[in-house]
């Protein structure tokens, strides 16, 4: 009433507390009826490609499987390059004093800067961006599970906070000559949109598992396992890795990310949840959507999830994506000096070859807290048995 406001505007946001919100900004400025002055709350897209919720499978719902949710997402966005910014917004009426207060710093906050953490901001996120399409995009394909390469974009935590539009980013790499990396990346925006839409149609996913045959699943209260798991002690190195990576830099590969979060759901049995929880707390990254879409894929219960029964081998998938052992001992400097051969399964290496690299199990680096081989198989039985219990068919 003051301002004589007319109007509000502001951007949609997925996240279900955003979404409330919203919902009461809309519901206080209508309800000034007394005063007569409802005043219209307008809400733009942006987040996502597409407003989420809009597209709709055969039979009327919101698409579960990626591929074709991917598919009518692709005949629907025309993908046009967005409106560049405005060159100068119109003034503020004469009577309005300019609020101008310097944002707070670091030290004001009472935060310690992390050198460690990647600069954000747009113009950082340009560079980022211009960067990854000159120098990485024509090979994302086969680069982007390398743990030990940087092939893919770093984009995510300026997605998350809109310092880049995904439109921009879009069009960038739509307008690139076609190869296998550009079809590639393209998926990975869209698998993001899959994630934002998902969360629009199904708050509830972020309290309970997209399958709701594991509800009630027998997840275990570890704390020894937990403490081992989140702090890159479990005597597997690339699931180490992966806990430190988080820990130092706010930021994990996406490899790293699935192995990670299949050993905590399938070698030790602790809830998704809690490891969506921590993700969520350390990532810069950190989104509702695309972590539970994540989590939930891993542990086999979400929208158009890995099967329960593939459990990652957390040897081979370090020897698969990290052949040379350079991104274990970057995060896993005790064990740097062991023979390349040796640094995914340190246990397996000869007692005179640890001495040699300086590394002794169980002091230096923990000898691995369970045996690949009889975790699976505890995981597999206690899954099929709560699933048959829910009248799931095997393997189902
Ligand atoms: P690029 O490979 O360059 O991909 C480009 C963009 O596509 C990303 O920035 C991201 O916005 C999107 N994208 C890529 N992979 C996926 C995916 N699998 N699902 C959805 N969108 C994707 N991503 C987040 O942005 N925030 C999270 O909190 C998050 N939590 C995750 C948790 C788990 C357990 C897993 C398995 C994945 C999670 N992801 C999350 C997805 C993915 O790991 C990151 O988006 C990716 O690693 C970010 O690095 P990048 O920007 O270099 O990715």
């Amino acid at each position: 009433r003051r301002f004589a406001v007319d109007r509000v505007v502001a951007h949609r946001w997925t996240e279900p507390f955003a979404r409330e919100r919203d919902r009461r900004v809309a519901a206080s400025l209508s309800t000034n009826l007394s005063t007569h002055c409802a005043v219209p709350f307008d809400l733009f897209e942006g987040e996502t490609l597409l407003p989420p919720g809009s597209l709709r499978s055969g039979s009327g719902g919101p698409y579960a499987v990626f591929t074709p949710f991917a598919r009518a997402h692709r005949a629907e966005y025309s993908g046009t390059a967005p409106l560049p910014a405005p060159s100068r917004l119109p003034p503020l009426p004469s009577d309005i004093e300019p609020n101008e207060t310097s944002l707070p710093s670091l030290a004001e906050l009472g935060l310690n800067e992390n050198p460690a953490l990647q600069r954000g901001g747009e113009k950082r996120a340009r560079e980022r961006l211009s960067r990854f399409v000159d120098e990485r995009l024509a090979s994302y394909a086969d680069e982007r599970d390398r743990l030990d390469h940087d092939g893919t974009s770093r984009l995510s935590a300026d997605l998350k906070f809109g310092t880049l539009s995904v439109r921009t980013v879009w069009h960038r790499v739509a307008s690139q000559p076609p190869s296998a990396g550009r079809a590639k990346f393209l998926d990975e925006l869209l698998w993001r949109e899959f994630a934002h839409s998902t969360l629009w149609d199904r708050p509830e996913l972020l309290e309970r598992p997209f399958r709701a045959a594991f509800e009630g699943f027998p997840w275990r209260d570890d704390e020894v396992a937990w403490r081992a798991w989140s702090e890159g002690r479990t005597g597997y190195p690339v699931v180490d890795a992966a806990a430190r990576q988080l820990l130092a830099e706010g930021f994990v590969h996406n490899r790293a990310r699935m192995i990670a979060a299949s050993f905590l759901t399938k070698h030790l049995l602790i809830h998704y949840r809690r490891g969506e929880a921590h993700y969520l707390e350390f990532l810069t990254d950190g989104d509702w959507a695309q972590n539970d879409m994540g989590w939930q894929w891993s542990a086999g219960c979400g929208v158009d999830a890995q099967p329960y029964f593939r459990v990652f081998h957390p040897v081979t998938q370090g020897q698969k994506f990290d052949p040379e052992g350079v991104y274990v001992r970057r995060w896993v400097p005790e064990l740097t000096r062991l023979p390349t051969r040796y640094i995914h399964a340190p246990w397996t290496a000869p007692a005179a070859v640890l001495e040699g690299a300086g590394v002794r199990l169980g002091h230096d680096y923990p000898e691995p807290i369970v045996d690949h081989a009889e975790a699976r198989a505890e995981f597999l039985a206690t899954a099929a048995r709560h699933l048959r219990g829910q009248g799931v068919p095997e393997q189902d």
